[in-house]
């Protein structure tokens, strides 16, 4: 397969399609199948596409976000993810990612309790590294004709327990948290990557967060640091997934098919509580419904990056 965006308007019959998918998302072209188009789509597109479409379009469609400092720093989950691939995979952290030195202390000290934690505990006594850090595909969804979704997501690490029967193939996704969470039992970004997994060849029979807190370990801080939520993959709901994305990415291509601007019915907004906290687009999401100059906000408030979607 050849990556990279099909701008090409000799392909007639791609060419609504291509311009479109330029709205969301990048596009490979297979080779000798110039007509067909494949469309890559995160998995925390689609997320934040099911909890609201208006949020979705102006953050990975059209590419805004709220201005930071200096976009280059990354935070101390990054960090973190760097030292467990190469305590679980050896692989080298990268040294082109620049990081705040406060963060990188406390993701120092996270990482040697979390290390602690696993000698004491056994809880990674029978575990053996399959990968670590892999970006996959889903198999290709059809959303019309000449048209496929692949949904993509980056596996933190994919392992074998041997100490339990049968030694199942287990996904896990690290998460740095201020507190422990609940996992549902059919969590999304976990049933997502199940799917990306068995298309991609791994029959994960159980899916994991590995959630360890977030924080420097001071006098206050009480172990444990670290928590497993493990869910378990049945065929059934395998099934069920699979449709489910191609409901989802079906909707999505044809809401961005049919839309020119935010202000498309099809790209309706699902305010609640949550949205104070929990939604750059709040100080603009009122005024696209009031008919005020929304865009003015967004250019003078908000930067634009280039509409990704991979
Ligand atoms: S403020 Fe709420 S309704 Fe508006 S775009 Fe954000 S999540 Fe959607």
């Amino acid at each position: 397969m050849e990556h990279g965006r099909d701008t090409s308007k000799n392909v007639d019959v791609a060419w609504t399609h291509v311009k479109n998918a330029e709205k969301h998302g990048t596009t490979t072209t297979r080779k000798g199948e110039p007509y067909v188009q494949e469309i890559i789509v995160r998995q925390s597109e689609l997320k934040r596409w099911t909890r609201c479409r208006r949020a979705s379009y102006l953050q990975y469609t059209e590419g805004w976000s709220k201005p930071s400092e200096d976009s280059d720093v990354r935070g101390v989950g990054t960090h973190f993810h760097g030292l467990m691939a190469e305590y679980y995979g050896d692989v080298e952290p990268d040294e082109n990612i620049k990081y705040n030195p406060d963060d990188v202390q406390t993701s120092q000290v996270m990482f040697d309790t979390y290390v602690s934690e696993m000698e004491e505990t056994g809880m990674d006594a029978g575990q053996e590294t399959v990968f670590v850090e892999e970006r996959m595909f889903t198999a290709p969804i059809q959303v019309a004709g000449d048209t496929f979704y692949r949904v993509s997501c980056q596996v933190d690490h994919l392992y074998r327990d041997t100490a339990i029967v049968g030694e199942p193939l287990i996904g896990q996704d690290h998460k740095t948290s201020a507190s422990f969470f609940n996992t549902a039992d059919n969590d999304f970004q976990l049933m997502v990557y199940a799917v990306v997994l068995h298309d991609n060849g791994y029959p994960v029979e159980y899916m994991e967060h590995n959630i360890v807190k977030r924080n420097k370990r001071t006098g206050r801080a009480k172990p444990p640091y670290t928590q497993r939520n493990r869910i378990r993959i049945t065929s059934e709901a395998l099934d069920w997934w699979a449709g489910y994305l191609h409901t989802m990415c079906h909707e999505h291509f044809k809401a961005h098919e049919i839309s020119t601007s935010v202000r498309s019915p099809q790209l309706y907004p699902v305010p609640d509580n949550t949205c104070s906290w929990g939604c750059d687009f709040v100080d603009v999401c009122g005024m696209v419904d009031e008919g005020e100059d929304y865009e003015s906000v967004l250019i003078n408030e908000y930067q634009k990056e280039g509409a990704f979607g991979g």
